[in-house]
């Protein structure tokens, strides 16, 4: 019985000379491999060269500040219950009397961590947040040979400070320049 339309006869006839000396197929195989050398190529020359990414692409996250330079997360606790990996982990603390210009809202993440071996990349975490604390950006976590470096701390997700850093700030947010303006 058969079960595709595509099953190919196997051909037992006994092999020529020529044939047997195989330099027909090596030819052949010759012939592939230099087609391709004249063929447009497929692959970059990272990290030269960097692609373009889709405008959906959903990168590493990023820890967002306001205008003035304060973090914006206030440790709800929304984004590591909407994450499906179970990726975030986070200790609030409170803000004290002078720490107004480092934190907007009266309690902020003490310690936030995301576990980039564990992260899908869905992004539900930014859509998760009530303060547009996070959001997924358009690059990617680097390679690393320990687990550890995979755990990414606060200070690695925090967008740099506009305040201290504008044109770092700037490049961090990306395409969500204009957006970032209107709010
Ligand atoms: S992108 Fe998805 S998997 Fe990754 S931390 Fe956010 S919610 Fe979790
Ligand atoms: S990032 Fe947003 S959702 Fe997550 S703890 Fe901070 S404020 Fe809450």
């Amino acid at each position: 019985m058969q079960l595709t339309q595509r099953a190919k006869q196997v051909d037992r006839r006994p092999m020529t000379w020529l044939e047997k000396i195989y330099l027909w197929n090596i030819v052949k195989g010759m012939w592939i491999t230099l087609s391709h050398l004249f063929k447009r190529k497929v692959t970059i020359q990272y990290p030269e060269q960097k692609r373009t990414f889709s405008k959906v692409f959903r990168g590493l996250q990023v820890l967002n500040r306001d205008e003035e330079g304060r973090e914006r997360c206030t440790a709800c606790g929304l984004c590591a219950v909407a994450c499906p990996a179970e990726a975030i982990t986070m200790e609030a603390a409170e803000r004290q009397p002078g720490e107004e210009h480092l934190y907007k809202e009266e309690k902020y993440a003490a310690k936030y961590e995301i576990n980039m071996l564990r992260c899908i990349f869905c992004g539900y975490c930014e859509e998760a947040c009530p303060k547009d604390a996070i959001y997924l950006s358009e690059t990617f976590a680097p390679s690393n040979y320990q687990r550890k470096g995979f755990i990414y701390k606060k200070e690695d997700l925090l967008i740099p400070n506009p305040k201290e850093n504008p044109e770092a700030y700037q490049q961090a947010l990306g395409e969500r320049r204009e957006a970032q303006a209107k709010k």
